[in-house]
């Protein structure tokens, strides 16, 4: 049986514009129409011609992309003619493919938000769509509030749907704007739109509000839609939107629905999707979800021994899919719950050839579990669990030596008379027979300390230039008799490969010291540094 085409629109540059926080310059913009456009996504929705400068800059000239670049912008303001409202005449300027225009199909919103008649609206969506498709653009409808109205007035919400699609707009979207519909009321509704207008004109725009949206848009699917209108990571705003990133692996691997439809990503860019969501995340400046489904580091992370055994043995015993079909790992923690699976599969991981009955095996798994005792924790570090693994192996060469450091904190009165507390780090090092004496600043004595420890690794210095500290959490932990305190840093490199490591100490300046340490000898055995 030929399999029915399914499109994906991604909203990520305007709904997902709308977070808190989140402020696209035009460039980023760019970057991720174009990782989008490579990914295989059919729509890529820029923005709001007209609204903003960068909007206004975005669509002011051609990209050259695959996908369908749509502008988004509001229907006629009402009691106006087409030909004379300013912001529909920016939007049919815009250099755009197609047009998404959003109206009201709530009977509730048009009465009291825009203060309209019924039949004025329903007129200002049919007048917009044709003035759009005289313009040669392909349009769509995004019914805002579409559910809600269709329990509200049925008949004037399919109404608006109606309107649109006569008038020949190549999608009709349902949204659920305020994201508090429910799966079986989405299938249910979607059901009935159908069958007034084909599914393969009916598309589907949830929102999070239920953490239902995924399932929404799967649903709608089910009913009959054909468009699933979605964001990168499920940016957007309050809850945020549906997750492309959750709906794309789910579309290609799930037999439901990878029998039945064909999307325009293919098997060898669905391996790219994990890049793809990371590189938002970067964009955002925000550290990933760990526990996102299939593109979280811990998506397929099996922590217990027993369980570990058994995906040495066959990966289908615990994994709903190969983490590999979207770019993931498996990965086998290693932790004081761990047994010499975790640990094996981790040294194979890693690159680490060890016999299965060598004995220092099971000195590493001793190690391990000593230091969890003091407070380490390898499994979230696992940059300085390959580095364990190669010293209790004997393999990590001693590249340079920190004979001293000094770091101070000051407080004082700047010229301004503000309060301001600045941190100097003196670090004395020691590579081969050079000693190095380094001094850096920073906000805070950890960042001092980081400044001057990166400044000048002598022969080293090119490996690390690219390094970079990302994400930084401290805990305090109670370990016996005295607090201690456990540092865990994430660094990142110029590949954009990231690794945490981890230091434990009494002092929150020494645990940051050894993890610091941990991530500089990592990056040089990683990058093969030799003595
Ligand atoms: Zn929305």
């Amino acid at each position: 049986m030929a399999r029915e085409r399914l499109y994906l629109f991604d909203t990520t540059l305007r709904d997902g514009a709308q977070t808190n926080g989140v402020d696209f310059t035009l460039n980023d913009k760019l970057t991720i129409a174009g990782l989008l456009d490579d990914l295989g996504i059919d729509y890529v929705e820029g923005g709001y011609p007209g609204a903003n400068p960068t909007d206004t800059e975005l669509f002011g000239k051609q990209r050259k992309l695959d996908t369908t670049f749509t502008a988004f912008g509001m229907t006629r303001r009402p009691g106006r003619s087409a030909s004379n409202d300013p912001g529909l005449a920016a939007l049919l300027d815009a250099k755009a493919d197609a047009i998404c225009f959003v109206a009201k199909s709530w009977d509730y919103h048009v009465r009291v938000a825009l203060e309209t008649t019924l039949e004025e609206n329903l007129a200002s969506i049919r007048d917009s769509v044709r003035a759009a498709k005289q313009k040669g653009r392909e349009v769509l409808l995004d019914c805002e509030h579409f559910f809600d109205g269709y329990k509200a007035d049925p008949e004037f919400a399919l109404a608006c749907a109606k309107a649109a699609y006569e008038e020949g707009a190549r999608w009709v979207v349902l949204c659920d704007t305020n994201g508090g519909t429910l799966p079986h009321e989405v299938e249910a509704i979607v059901t009935e739109v159908c069958k007034l207008i084909p599914g393969d004109h009916v598309g589907i725009h949830a929102h999070n509000d239920t953490e239902q949206a995924v399932a929404n848009s799967l649903a709608a699917v089910r009913a009959g839609a054909r468009q699933i209108q979605g964001t990168l990571n499920g940016l957007g705003e309050r809850c945020g939107n549906a997750n492309l990133v959750s709906i794309i692996p789910t579309l290609k691997l799930k037999p439901e629905f990878s029998k039945k439809f064909d999307i325009g990503v293919t098997d060898a860019k669905l391996k790219d999707l994990l890049h793809v969501s990371r590189a938002l995340d970067e964009m955002l400046n925000r550290a990933p979800n760990r526990h996102a489904p299939y593109v979280g580091e811990s998506a397929f992370a099996t922590k217990a021994g027993i369980h570990a055994s058994a995906i040495m043995k066959e990966p289908k015993t615990y994994e709903h899919v190969a983490p590999e079909t979207i770019g993931n790992r498996r990965k086998l923690m290693v932790s004081d719950q761990a047994g010499r699976s975790n640990v094996l599969a981790e040294l194979d991981r890693i690159g680490l050839k060890v016999d299965r009955n060598d004995p220092r095996i099971a000195t590493l798994l001793d190690v391990v579990k000593e230091r969890e005792a003091i407070g380490y924790a390898y499994e979230a570090a696992d940059a300085s669990f390959d580095l364990l693994a190669r010293r209790t192996l004997g393999k990590v060469p001693s590249y340079f030596d920190v004979v001293q450091f000094d770091v101070n904190v000051e407080q004082r009165y700047n010229a301004l008379g503000e309060r301001v507390t600045v941190s100097m780090a003196v670090v004395k090092v020691k590579v081969g027979d050079e000693t190095l004496i380094s001094a850096g600043e920073g906000n805070g004595p950890v960042n001092a300390l980081d400044v001057a420890l990166r400044k000048d690794l002598g022969k080293y210095q090119r490996y690390i230039n690219g390094l970079e500290l990302t994400d930084y959490r401290v805990r305090i932990l109670d370990a016996g008799t005295e607090a201690v305190t456990r540092v865990l840093i994430e660094s990142q490199d110029e590949t954009g490969e990231r690794w945490t490591t981890v230091g434990v100490s009494p002092n929150i300046i020494d645990a940051s010291f050894q993890a610091l340490m941990d991530s500089i000898v990592y990056k040089l055995v990683k990058a093969g540094a030799t003595v």
